[in-house]
Formats: C-alpha cells, structure tokens, sequence
C-alpha cells in the first residue's frame, strides 16, 4: 500500500515504478479514502501502543493506493523494496530510505507474512477485482522452477 504521503508526495508513480522493475506482477491495485474502522482494523495489532491513534488518523486523513503483487518470494521482496519502517533507519535504495526521514509517514505497508496477506488482502479487494495475468519476458525474469 502506497500511504496517504506518498500519494500527497506524488510519489505513486515511482513506488509502483520500483515494483514492476523489480519483476513482480500486480494482480489488483485501487486508489481508497480509508475509512477509520478500516484502519484500526488494520493495524489491530498495534491497538493500545503509544502511535496507534496517530496512525489509524495518518491511514484515514487522505487517499492511499493498495495492491496486491505476485512473485517468486513477493512478501519477502516487496518488505526489503520497502525497508526498516523508520525513513530515517530505512536503508539507501529502498522506498523508506530514499523518499521519508519519518517514523510514522514512511510511505508504504506491506503485508509481512502468509498470515498477514490472508487477514489484509480481503480487507481491501475482493477475488473478482484480482486479474490474471503473466508478463512476456517472465521466463527472463525467474528460473522455471521459480514460476507460479
Ligand atoms: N509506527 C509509528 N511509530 C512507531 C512504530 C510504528 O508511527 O514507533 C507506524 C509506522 O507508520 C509503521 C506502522 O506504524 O509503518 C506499523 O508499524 P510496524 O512496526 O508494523 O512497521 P511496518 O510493518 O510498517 O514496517
Ligand atoms: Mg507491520
């Protein structure tokens, strides 16, 4: 998910670029207002911290795009693309660490885990907006056994 900064910040274009120059496929994206249930529900793991009522009002307080991308290794791949969640721990070369110097406004989420993906994904789209597809030059792109 591109956050309400990077979308504010313009930068829709760039982080989407990053992901299908990495290889990856998108099956599903949408730009969403969130609405406030949405993202506590979200971010239900982090209820009761000291940051979870400023970021459930940051999730809500404009546009944001969600996706959902495929490839060999895609939760892994999309997480380090993205990197540490402080802009300002967050590695040269990935999206926190070349667009955000920021705790909270870092720009993007990722789901961490199969189990994340499980609970996130239907939050946000249903099986019938997800597309399949496959790019011409994937057998560039992943070894054979990597393919599916
Ligand atoms: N966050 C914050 N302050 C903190 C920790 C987290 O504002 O001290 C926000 C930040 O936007 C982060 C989100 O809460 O992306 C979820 O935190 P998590 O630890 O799950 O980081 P992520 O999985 O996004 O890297
Ligand atoms: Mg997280």
């Amino acid at each position: 998910m591109i956050k309400p900064d990077g979308v504010q910040r313009r930068l829709v274009g760039k982080i989407v670029q990053r992901l299908e120059e990495k290889g990856l496929r998108i099956a599903g994206l949408k730009l969403i207002r969130m609405e406030h249930k949405t993202a506590e529900n979200l971010y239900s793991v982090h209820k009761g911290k000291p940051f979870y009522d400023g970021l459930v009002k940051f999730m809500t307080s404009g546009p944001a795009v969600v996706m959902v991308v495929e490839g060999f290794n895609a939760i892994e791949v999309v997480r380090k693309l993205m990197g540490a969640t402080f802009g300002f721990n967050a590695e040269p070369g990935t999206i926190r660490g070349d667009y955000g110097c920021s705790k909270g406004f870092n720009l993007v989420h990722g789901s961490d885990s199969v189990d994340s993906v499980k609970r996130e994904l239907p939050i946000f789209f249903t099986e019938k907006e997800l597309v399949a597809y496959e790019h011409p030059d994937l057998a560039w792109v992943v070894e054979e056994p990597e393919r599916k």
